[in-house]
């Protein structure tokens, strides 16, 4: 809270302030975009934090620090350092409309609702932030076009922005991240043109076993669509061959 110069910490159960009050040098290390203007946007924060993560109304212990241990006081640290990290932070803010993500209260109920973390996990992920704000995120905290594909990881079903606290517009964030990484990249341009053209052919379709078209997909889409993911396999026969099988076309 940049006008009392104090730090604010949220928890359920005292761990943390319990171990803010042994150190003789307390350092607090925060991203610069948790800064709030005053004191008095605090109470805001605390319960929209509470709410949203776990339900409860108020979380169990908040405590503001202003300084270190003062003259008298018996607990606390000797010394009390504040280091405020960009980390990437600037890069995002750079970004409209993404920068919006920089509002994140990390409550997490957006990771609750989304029905990939739910099914995949945060490890899954392979990077601090996860769910569907780690996937707008991430992408600008680190290399954009190392982290771009977690933005492809949704089903882009706006549960995540309907639950959210602040109203960021996170699955539309997600498609503002696609669309960033189309405009950057343009790699894969010809496969995807060519396997339009290829899948649009029933001729061109039905040729060949499905061996050889499950090598030549995995040649045009294993640096873009397949690096993440394994390539699907085609079956020995289209299902219009499979069709044609079954149901013969009588000739008159
Ligand atoms: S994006 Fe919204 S719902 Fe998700 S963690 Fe941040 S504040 Fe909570």
């Amino acid at each position: 809270m940049a006008d009392i110069g104090g730090i604010s910490i949220t928890e359920n159960e005292g761990n943390a302030v319990l171990s803010a009050s042994f150190p003789k040098i307390q350092i607090v290390v925060a991203g610069i975009e948790r800064l709030l203007p005053s004191i008095s946007d605090l109470p805001l924060f605390l319960n929209l934090l509470a709410t949203y993560g776990t339900g409860s109304m108020i979380t169990n212990y908040n405590t503001v620090i202003t300084s270190p241990r003062k003259r008298n006081e018996v607990d606390g640290p000797e010394e009390m350092y504040v280091v405020l990290i960009d980390n990437g932070r600037t890069n995002l803010l750079g970004q409209v409309p993404q920068r919006e993500a920089l509002a994140c209260i990390r409550c997490g109920a957006c990771l609750n609702v989304c029905p990939v973390f739910k099914t995949i996990g945060g490890h899954a992920y392979g990077t601090t932030y996860s769910g569907p704000i780690g996937s707008v995120i991430t992408p600008f905290l680190k290399n954009f076009e190392e982290y771009v594909h977690l933005s492809y990881a949704s089903t882009l079903c706006g549960k995540c922005t309907d639950v959210c606290p602040v109203n960021i517009d996170l699955h539309k964030l997600l498609l503002y991240n696609r669309q960033k990484d189309k405009a950057d990249n343009d790699s894969g341009k010809l496969s995807w043109y060519l396997w339009r053209k290829s899948s649009l052919s029933r001729s061109f379709m039905n040729k060949g076993s499905g061996g050889v078209k499950s090598i030549l997909l995995s040649m045009a889409f294993g640096s873009s669509w397949g690096k993440h993911r394994n390539s699907p396999r085609f079956s020995g026969k289209s299902f219009n061959e499979e069709w044609l099988d079954k149901h013969p076309v009588k000739k008159n």
